[in-house]
């Protein structure tokens, strides 16, 4: 049976609350969603039959700030993964810093089955039947699987016309031209790079002698890609869902990423050794970035895989098992909370020049970006070292949950 990713969550959260010793009634408060909200949608398909569509939003917690999180389409979405990725943001937010609560929210729906038009009217009918719920000091969703930028746009006009205002700064990840952001679309991945640095400058390793395998080749591993190239580092693996290929003299970013786009996948990739996704995995290498789906680090692998670091770009990609076998082989895990955290940092950044008016450049928001998440890797390295006998996902956590009980404290929410 498929975990129950908000019991995973809560275990995450019992095993954070019981080391910082909360009180009960805080740990029950900070255990569930502040508020959960479900409304059905309706819209008329271009058959000219009526749909409806369950939908979500979780507000997890907003001792910090408003609640912040993504927005899913996708047919297996539940309740409960809901509640679970509203609860990871708002540990994310609260590592990184950020004067953001979390939140998440979804519509149970297939958007390979869905037009283009069916898919605005749902995006519109969210909005709408949300409005109250969402602005720009309450709560503000973003993109997230299979939404994106245009997603919205069309929100954010949805939204606007129910309140009758203009507020820009209730959505992030908008098309550039409605107040988002070019540094956006590369945040992750580069989000992902400054962890790793991080982790090889604690290591004293040599980016331009370290090697890197990387699974997954869309947004986040892509521009993992291009980034660890920049710092040196040599890539002598890739995958996609086609497969993966490999070669210790190295694969050049730019080379992967025409053949992708002229063969929309990997496969037959020249002057390469074509393996399985598993296989990659257990190859020779300083740093594997798992940038693709969940779970694919098990306790059926763990034990087989030779990489120094292991930085998730994925949510989610190393099972609790495996963590704990990772970390009796002195692998270094650096952990999704942390190194995904680039996306919602870009967000943020988003949100700060939408509310104020200003526009970044690109130079300056990659510059605050690398502050933001070295900062947030050290405090997280220095919790590790001071504990000891920790995993840097459970010292990320103390750092993370600390923060949102001090808030929760300091209000007298408990
Ligand atoms: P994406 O859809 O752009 O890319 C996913 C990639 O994974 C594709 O290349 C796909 O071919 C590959 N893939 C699918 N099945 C695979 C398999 N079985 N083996 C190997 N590769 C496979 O998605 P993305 O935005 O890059 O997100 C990847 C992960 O990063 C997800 O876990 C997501 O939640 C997480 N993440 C993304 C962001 C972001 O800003 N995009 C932020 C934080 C976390």
């Amino acid at each position: 049976m498929k975990n129950n990713a908000f019991i995973e969550s809560q275990k995450q959260f019992d095993w954070a609350a019981k080391q910082l010793n909360l009180d009960k009634k805080l740990r029950t408060s900070l255990r569930y969603p502040q508020n959960f909200i479900q409304k059905r949608l309706i819209i008329r398909g271009d058959d000219g039959r009526i749909k409806t569509f369950t939908a979500f939003r979780s507000q997890y917690n907003n001792a910090l700030g408003p609640f912040k999180g993504g927005l899913r389409f996708h047919p297996e979405e539940t309740a409960d993964t809901v509640r679970a990725l509203s609860a990871w943001m708002t540990w994310k937010c609260s590592l990184t810093g950020l004067p953001l609560g979390g939140g998440k929210g979804g519509v149970v729906c297939n958007p390979k089955k869905l037009s283009e038009k069916e898919l605005e009217k749902i995006s519109k009918a969210y909005a709408k039947k949300f409005a109250k719920h969402f602005g720009p000091w309450k709560d503000i969703p973003a993109p997230d699987v299979y939404t994106n930028s245009q997603t919205m746009a069309w929100m954010l006009e949805a939204y606007e016309q129910s309140m009758g205002i203009s507020a820009p700064g209730t959505f992030t990840g908008k098309p550039i031209e409605l107040g988002g952001h070019e540094g956006r679309t590369e945040a992750t991945g580069l989000g992902v790079v400054i962890a790793a640095r991080e982790a090889m400058k604690h290591f004293g390793m040599n980016p331009k002698k370290s090697t890197v395998i990387i699974q997954g080749f869309g947004n986040v591993g892509q521009y993992t890609a291009k980034h660890f190239e920049k710092l040196g580092l040599k890539i002598i693996g890739y995958s996609d869902s086609s497969g993966a290929i490999f070669n210790k003299n190295g694969i050049k970013f730019e080379d992967a990423l025409e053949f992708k786009i002229k063969n929309k996948s990997l496969r037959k990739f020249p002057k390469s050794e074509a393996m399985s996704n598993e296989k990659l995995l257990e190859q020779n290498c300083d740093i594997l970035v798992p940038a693709a789906l969940e779970n694919v680090i098990t306790e059926k692998n763990a034990d087989k895989i030779k990489a120094k670091i292991i930085a998730e770009g994925a949510n989610g990609p190393t099972t609790v098992k495996a963590d704990e076998i990772l970390y009796n082989n002195s692998i270094f895990v650096i952990p999704d909370l942390l190194c995904n955290a680039g996306g919602v940092v870009g967000s943020y950044f988003e949100w700060v020049q939408n509310n104020s008016g200003e526009n970044w450049t690109l130079k300056k928001y990659n510059t605050e970006l690398d502050k933001v998440l070295t900062n947030a890797f050290q405090t997280v390295v220095k919790t590790y070292e001071t504990e000891r006998d920790i995993k840097m996902r459970q010292a990320a956590y103390l750092v993370a949950v600390k923060r949102v009980a001090d808030a929760m404290k300091l209000r007298g929410r408990v």
